[in-house]
């Protein structure tokens, strides 16, 4: 990508002034396009949907309705298949929680699941067997999804160590053996082209917020058979296409997974993101501009890398010391265990790494800024400047 592209970019999220932003896979940076699409609902027409009959409700209800089919055009779905939920997390907790699966049931994980991947299914009482992650990548899949296996539920991309799962084939594996395919797409969406038709998966799942998105507003994309047969997850008005004394007919899908007045706000400006997110040039090789500088630091141990992100410590120092020195340089990146325990704790055997993760508006300096603000951690805590 051209240094000119990145610059102009940049003036897209003030944010970038102050601080080198390397914390992208917790949350993107919003453009102040996507913020100003916001406002508008909020200033102009400001309402509820699907209710009124009034100018400004009817406004409302076509903006929303039009973010459905922006959204179902960005990953090649239909309008019909795309539920809106709160986040990643509901949308998994939806799907595991509306299957019908009874307790006992084999679902396969993988090791390198967020927790919003397991515990959903955990709660369950399921029979869960998991995928192993050797040198970042994934193990014997084909021993572990069998006859028995009634879902396998993955992430696209892992949140620590960058991989990109290949899971084209693992919805063939999947499907072969009789089991649903549920893809959490959380860390892929901003920086693969995701076509939910082309991988054939079930279910994918993904939030705005890791998408230049707002906060509080992501997409559960189902098969419309699938979403048709499914459990109705939260109950209450809007999705029910009557009620009685005695009882209800849940509505149509999508509505009969979106419960109460939606999130309109947060769908405007997701379709908004979608938008910005067509304009821009995702490809950005930091990553590896990121490693060979890391690497000429004898007291880092790097873990992982991949999809826009590196996970690594500073021998002896513990993450979250690291993580507020650079914040002293204005370097932001996570520390800690990442929301992923078993990869972090049981599979890497550590208590915590750091993250270093990146979007298309970050630039060499950002990376340059972080290496000396970690040369200044080894300097404070490995005594070098005493
Ligand atoms: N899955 C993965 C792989 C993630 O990285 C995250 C966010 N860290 C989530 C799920 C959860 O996303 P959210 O908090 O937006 O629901």
């Amino acid at each position: 990508m051209e240094i000119k592209q990145v610059l102009d970019y940049r003036k897209d999220f003030p944010i970038l002034n102050r601080v080198s932003y390397l914390d992208n896979a917790a949350t993107s940076l919003t453009p102040k396009e996507v913020v100003e699409e916001m406002n508008k609902y909020y200033f102009d027409y400001n309402a509820n949907v699907h209710r009124g009959v009034h100018e400004l409700s009817e406004k409302a209800t076509v903006a929303y309705n039009d973010a459905r089919e922006k959204v179902a055009k960005f990953i090649n779905a239909n309008s019909k298949e795309i539920v809106f939920t709160s986040g990643t997390t509901e949308s998994l907790n939806l799907v595991a929680k509306s299957l019908g699966l009874k307790k006992g049931d084999e679902v396969v994980l993988t090791e390198m699941e967020h927790h919003s991947n397991i515990v959903p299914w955990q709660q369950l009482g399921l029979d869960i067997k998991y995928i192993k992650v050797v040198d970042g990548k994934l193990e014997n899949i084909h021993e572990v999804i069998t006859e028995k296996t009634k879902v396998v539920s993955l992430t696209h991309v892992s949140n620590v160590l960058g991989t990109i799962n290949d899971v084209k084939l693992i919805a063939e594996v999947a499907h072969e053996k009789g089991a649903l395919l549920v893809i959490d797409g959380a860390q892929a969406v901003a920086h693969l082209k995701v076509d939910v038709r082309d991988l054939d998966c079930d279910f994918y799942c993904f939030s705005g917020h890791k998408m230049f998105g707002p906060t509080g507003m992501g997409v559960l994309y189902g098969k419309k058979e699938l979403l048709s047969e499914m459990n109705v997850f939260n109950t209450g008005g809007g999705m029910i296409s009557e009620v009685t004394k005695e009882g209800f007919k849940e509505g149509e899908v999508p509505s009969k997974f979106e419960a109460g007045t939606p999130n309109i706000a947060g769908a405007i400006g997701l379709a908004k993101a979608v938008d910005y997110i067509s304009k821009v040039d995702l490809g950005n090789d930091l990553v590896d501009y990121c490693v060979s500088r890391l690497k000429e630091l004898d007291f880092v141990d790097i873990y992982g890398s991949g999809s826009s992100m590196v996970a690594f410590n500073v021998k002896g120092v513990h993450a979250h010391d690291v993580a507020t020195i650079l914040d002293r340089f204005n370097v932001a990146i996570r520390a800690g265990h990442m929301c992923a325990m078993p990869l972090v704790k049981e599979v890497l055997k550590l208590n915590a790494v750091c993250r270093a993760s990146f979007c298309f508006y970050n630039n060499k300096e950002d990376v340059d800024k972080m290496i000396e603000g970690l040369k200044k951690v080894n300097e404070v805590f490995n005594g070098t400047d005493l």
